[in-house]
């Protein structure tokens, strides 16, 4: 058995309320150089909503990601004739408008313009041409829907519904949405580094963070247009791709990631994963109904003794191994199974992972059915967002995986709520442990780990400081091999 160990991360979604602190801290930290007005490295969506760059989760029109065919990955994009075919002009880029064209203020006529009887106002000018714009698009453009439907509705995985059950969905008394924070996945198997032509994006062999090499880069823009999250940028002043790096100098000297130690909500989590690299090469081409489980499968106990000598056999350091035992994504991922990918079915293996949101309950459900009166606690199917779109977005369509992780959530809620409020029996609560397949000791652990972590227990990191345990770096050096592999 080879193990291998890579830097995951795991976003609450039940806890972000959508205040964009995070986006803030990393534009200001980033990218706030001229060039990368349009990168946001992380950003926060409204969902249901289009996201941002816009549909970015549309694939027949960005063409990112990967497909398997009869076993076999190929990016999307197209082969490697076709790539660099397309080379002088990728033809699935985002476009200006998707993007939005960077606009400033002339704030000089604030202060310089005549006395005059009415308000003075800047008028928004081009940050490229200098000329007056109008902004129509921008990346939090429909933040909260601001008001009304109509982004909502253009949500791409709203197709996997039914029509009764979309138009139930978007009706603006009933609608109901939460916050989808993203930044880049640093992916097992990343689609934007097996596009690159300059061959200047690689996975960090100390934590797995995928990085661009900026004196390779040439600016060819594959990597912009084969990542289906959309989370590479090109700088319109360098001449070259830009993306998150993991805030890896942070981590390196100590530190979270500077989103994650600003999360207002406190959703961020980070740490270890152990996984074994043919089992995470057989996830990526697994079917879609699969591809949950086979992630899953992939993934490696660290407390396993046979896992522990495999992983010392392969140079990993007892410092790392420590640092997965300890690790909160282990726990949210892999033991609990209620932390699931985005969008697996792009096949990039994205290391960021997401606990499903729970919402309000419905007055009628899609097919006119009244959930149970007087339930403190609704089951799935009574939740305002269908379990069919969250599935759509975390699961590849597999409703089962969803239904599973939110009945965990239920379940831990109905345990608390029988202990501290008393409007679930202590039989309720115990039956839907049950139903759970939880004890009640899990429950306490995902109620402490969900509710009340200290930064130390959200943000797990192994001895990464080059000075401090260089013996890290050849147990986790492999990985760039593993895409190497899935890329052949
Ligand atoms: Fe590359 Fe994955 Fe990050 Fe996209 S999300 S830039 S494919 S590592
Ligand atoms: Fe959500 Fe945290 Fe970002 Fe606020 S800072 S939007 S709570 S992820």
């Amino acid at each position: 058995m080879e193990v291998r160990a890579q830097l995951a991360s795991v976003f609450h979604l039940d806890k972000c309320v959508g205040c964009h602190t995070c986006s803030v801290v990393c534009k200001n930290l980033w990218t706030d150089r001229r060039g990368s007005e349009h990168m946001w490295w992380n950003n926060v969506e409204t969902r249901p909503g289009t996201g941002y760059p816009p549909l970015w989760e549309d694939q027949e029109r960005h063409r990112g990601g990967w497909v398997a065919h009869g076993g076999e990955l190929r990016l999307r994009l197209g082969s490697r004739a076709h790539v660099l075919d397309q080379l002088f002009q990728p033809p699935t880029l985002p476009t200006l408008d998707d993007q939005y064209e960077p606009w400033t203020y002339r704030y000089g006529d604030l202060l310089s313009g005549a006395p005059a009887d009415d308000l003075p106002t800047a008028r928004p000018v081009s940050a490229i041409t200098g000329r007056p714009v109008d902004p129509a698009a921008g990346p939090n453009w429909d933040d909260d829907l601001g008001g009304s439907a109509v982004y909502a509705a253009a949500d791409p995985n709203l197709a996997a519904l039914e029509p009764a059950e979309r138009a139930a969905l978007l009706e603006l008394d009933q609608l109901v949405f939460f916050h989808l924070p993203r930044l880049c996945n640093h992916c097992l198997n990343p689609a934007c580094a097996a596009a690159c032509p300059a061959g200047a994006i690689y996975k960090r062999g100390e934590d797995g963070m995928v990085v661009v090499a900026p004196e390779r880069c040439r600016g060819w823009r594959m990597c912009v247009s084969a990542c289906p999250y959309k989370k590479t940028f090109h700088s319109w002043v360098e001449g070259r791709s830009e993306k998150c790096i993991g805030c890896y100098p942070r981590i390196e000297s100590g530190e979270p990631p500077a989103c994650f130690q600003a999360c207002t909500g406190r959703i961020r989590y980070q740490g270890v994963l152990l996984y074994d690299p043919e089992a995470a090469g057989r996830a990526a081409r697994a079917p879609d109904d699969r591809l949950v489980d086979a992630f899953r499968e992939a993934l490696l106990d660290p407390a396993d003794p046979e896992v522990i000598a495999a992983a010392r056999r392969g140079g990993l350091s007892d410092g790392l191994l420590d640092a997965a035992r300890r690790s909160p994504i282990d726990r949210f991922v892999r033991q609990w199974e209620l932390a699931l990918p985005l969008h697996p079915e792009f096949r990039t293996l994205p290391m960021v992972f997401y606990v499903p949101p729970l919402s309000p309950v419905r007055a009628v459900r899609a097919d006119g059915a009244r959930p149970v009166s007087g339930a403190v606690l609704p089951a799935a199917a009574d939740l305002r967002i269908p379990v069919g779109y969250l599935a759509s977005m975390f699961a590849a369509g597999n409703a089962r995986v969803v239904e599973e992780a939110l009945g965990i959530l239920t379940a831990v809620r109905a345990h608390r709520r029988a202990r501290t409020v008393g409007d679930v029996t202590a039989a309720d609560a115990a039956r839907r442990l049950s139903d759970a397949e939880i004890t009640e000791e899990t429950a306490e652990a995902i109620h402490r780990l969900t509710v009340f972590p200290t930064l130390r227990e959200r943000i797990v990191h192994p001895p990464l400081g080059r000075e401090v345990e260089s013996e890290a770096a050849p147990g986790l050096q492999g990985l760039v091999g593993m895409r190497r592999r899935l890329r052949s």
